[in-house]
């Protein structure tokens, strides 16, 4: 268990005010449970109620608690990375304070973690109180996530999640800003392993993601994990101009060259329209080839570290 004990539960908080007395609770009863160090890092998401009033009550009680306040809503996605960076364990296990993952479930995040795995995926078998147009909005995204992506995608894996010493200080080398946590430790890959668990219904209040924040969510998932929306006009343009320009030079032939043996007496309208969309689609081929730069200059923005190690025996980390 060497360099595996300390265990650093990174939990971001936003206008949690009624949920966090059980949290505390449920987190004190896991930790007693959990052999090693447990550290409790509480990232206040620049809640409106009184949050970060009772988180620091909380932490002036009990040592193991630690507290990030955040200076306006960042988003859950920031406000997690902001707890990953802050954390000091050997490990650390993201997870709601809506009591949504389970505190109880920590033991057997740390168990894979103790049993070899370097990132530990919470994998929600049920969710009781998600809306329908939530959990079918989930599902396609899911679906279409999992074609387009160029690293591969488990569904109903969660935030619920643990990282190894070795992941956290690859992860903290993301520079990128818009970004889906799970998707860039999705990217890092590393050796993971599955935990199943039950989300139960939010006891306090609604889940803090509007609708609009989800679509914001998925959209910023797709762009990052996968360059296919950027070829979709390149594509069209191919199909267009491909299929205008095989029925222009029919119509070329068949009236101008056969003198119209058919008798199909296409109109001067229609041959314009054919022209038409040939034009259009040599426009689409165009915006395809410059989203192709478009493309370079994303991955090129992002930045993203070239690779992600394991183990390094015998070699320092270079200095690039
Ligand atoms: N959260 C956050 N900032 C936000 C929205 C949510 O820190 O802008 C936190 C929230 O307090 C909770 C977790 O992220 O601990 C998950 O939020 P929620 O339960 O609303 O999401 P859902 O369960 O509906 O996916
Ligand atoms: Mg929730």
């Amino acid at each position: 268990m060497d360099g595996k004990r300390r265990i650093s539960l990174v939990i971001p908080v936003y206008n949690e005010s009624a949920n966090l007395p059980a949290l505390f609770v449920a987190l004190r009863d896991a930790a007693a449970t959990v052999d090693g160090d447990v550290e409790f890092l509480f990232v206040d998401d620049g809640s409106g109620d009184d949050s970060l009033a009772r988180l620091e009550a909380f932490a002036a009680e009990e040592p193991r608690a630690k507290v990030v306040g955040l200076a306006r809503n960042f988003g859950k996605e920031i406000a997690v990375t902001a707890g990953i960076r802050h954390a000091t364990g050997d490990a650390c296990l993201t997870m709601d304070a809506d009591l949504q993952h389970p505190p109880a479930m920590i033991g057997a995040f740390v168990d894979a973690w103790r049993g070899g795995a370097e990132v530990v995926v919470g994998v929600r078998t049920k969710q009781e109180d998600a809306p329908l147009w939530r959990r079918a909005g989930s599902a396609a995204f899911y679906h279409v996530l999992s074609r387009i992506s160029e690293t591969p995608v488990t569904r109903d894996a969660t935030d619920f999640r643990l990282m190894d010493r070795v992941v956290i200080d690859e992860f903290n080398r993301f520079t990128e800003r818009r970004r889906m946590t799970r998707a860039l430790i999705d990217w890092l890959g590393f050796r993971r392993a599955y935990v199943s668990f039950e989300a139960p219904a939010r006891p306090n209040g609604r889940s803090r993601y509007s609708f609009l924040k989800l679509v914001r969510l998925a959209a910023s998932g797709f762009v990052s994990q996968s360059l296919f929306p950027l070829k979709i006009a390149g594509y069209l343009g191919v199909l267009i101009t491909l299929f205008s320009g095989a029925f222009g030079l029919f119509i070329l032939v068949e009236k101008y060259g056969l003198h119209d043996p058919l008798a199909l007496n296409f109109s001067g309208t229609a041959i314009l329209a054919v022209i038409n969309l040939f034009l259009i689609g040599i426009v689409l081929c165009c915006l395809g080839l410059i989203a192709l730069y478009v493309a370079n200059i994303h991955a090129e923005v992002a930045n993203r570290p070239l690779y992600a190690v394991r183990v390094r025996r015998g070699v320092d980390a270079p200095g690039v």
